[in-house]
């Protein structure tokens, strides 16, 4: 059986290494907020070309922190708007949410899954102040086009990278550095994954690190003086560790990705099958392959019987969703298309060449 994500095998080859971590963060005897994470947070901000990195316990909260610290600043206020994909990650909406903030749901791109950017302007009211992009499966969205309707239109940018670590932009922007805060997650499954929860946010926005920082950790600066109604949700410094193993080989691990999906896109010939759009640059680093196809649940049958596991990103759209009634009549015929047609064959940095043959012969059959 070739399973979608072996996880074990993925971590098989860091296991004499992390080992040693465990032992030297056990003895060390400082377990949070230590120089685990310090060491993260710069290697990590280094990495992505940003002035700061703050570590925090998830994705979900990196998004979260990220627009309660713009209210903080004054930036945004509750019930503003913020523009999201509405084929996004529950995670996204959840975080505007969280916030006290309003989202309004654009559709993507078929092609790309990726938010339309000629989509948005007709979405932006007097009370839009923000845009939260999602680069989806790893693919950067068209950040040049939203970054200049951002800035026309005055947004914030808040981009979650929960898909998308490593991912680099062939195209200086526009309208110059409008990247204002990125979010991370390094839950176990994605491209750097950790053992357990843990999330970062990358920004060059000093003011706002400043209270990112504060606002992960009570809101506290001075240990019992608190300057904001903060939460806790620190990086932990075991799963600080583990990333530190990892982070060098990100580079390496995203490439083996990127030859897998190239495989797949020149070698799979089936006219019932809709292969993703790419335009084999560094701008995509395929956390997941997502191919179309009308009788989705039929493939994945048919894939299961011959020993090919595939999974589904993601069965029902937000709006579809039971937590949020008041939308489930809205019409999102895009989002919809893409729910019911996409399927995820297995990528990941252990898959053989012989398991990619053999899952392109077996499509190719279909
Ligand atoms: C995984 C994911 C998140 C949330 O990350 P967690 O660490 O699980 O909280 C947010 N957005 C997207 C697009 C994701 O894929």
């Amino acid at each position: 059986m070739i399973s979608f994500l072996d996880l074990k095998k993925i971590n098989e080859p860091y296991k004499k290494v992390f080992q040693e971590k465990m032992n030297a963060v056990l003895d060390n005897g400082w377990y949070i907020l230590g120089k685990e994470v310090k060491t993260f947070e710069a290697s990590f901000a280094a990495y992505c070309g940003a002035k700061h990195c703050i570590g925090v316990g998830n994705g979900l909260d990196a998004l979260t922190l990220i627009f309660k610290s713009y209210i903080q600043l004054g930036k945004l206020q509750k019930g503003d708007e913020v523009i999201v994909p509405a084929n996004t990650y529950i995670a996204s909406i959840l975080a505007i949410l969280q916030a006290d903030l309003v989202p309004v749901l654009v559709e993507p791109k078929l092609e790309t899954y990726n938010l339309n950017p000629d989509l948005i302007q007709e979405k932006i009211t007097p009370k839009t102040k923000a845009i939260l992009v999602v680069h989806l499966y790893g693919q950067l969205a068209e950040m040049d086009a939203i970054n200049e309707i951002a800035y026309v239109s005055n947004l914030l940018v808040v981009e979650d990278a929960a898909q998308s670590h490593g991912a680099i932009s062939n195209q200086p922007s526009v309208i110059g550095n409008q990247r204002s805060s990125v979010a991370y997650s390094f839950y176990p499954g994605k491209n750097l994954g950790a053992l357990g929860d843990g999330g970062a946010i990358t920004t060059n926005d000093s003011e706002l690190a400043k209270i990112l920082f504060s606002l992960r950790n009570y809101g506290s600066e001075t240990k019992y003086y608190n300057d904001f109604v903060g939460v806790n949700s620190r990086l932990d410094e075991l799963q600080a560790a583990f990333l530190n193993v990892k982070l060098p080989n990100l580079d390496a691990e995203n490439e083996l990705r990127r030859n897998i999906a190239k495989r797949y896109l020149t070698e799979i010939k089936n006219e019932k099958i809709i292969l993703p759009f790419w335009d084999f640059s560094e701008n995509h680093v395929f956390h997941l392959f997502v191919i179309r196809t009308e009788k989705r649940d039929d493939l994945q049958a048919y894939l299961l019987e011959n020993d090919i596991q595939a999974m589904i990103h993601y069965p029902v759209p937000p709006h579809k969703q039971k937590a949020f009634l008041q939308w489930n009549n809205l019409s999102f015929p895009i989002t919809e298309k893409i729910h019911n047609e996409v399927l995820s064959l297995p990528i990941s940095p252990i898959l053989t060449d012989v398991e990619v043959s053999f899952i392109i012969e077996i499509i190719n059959k279909y």
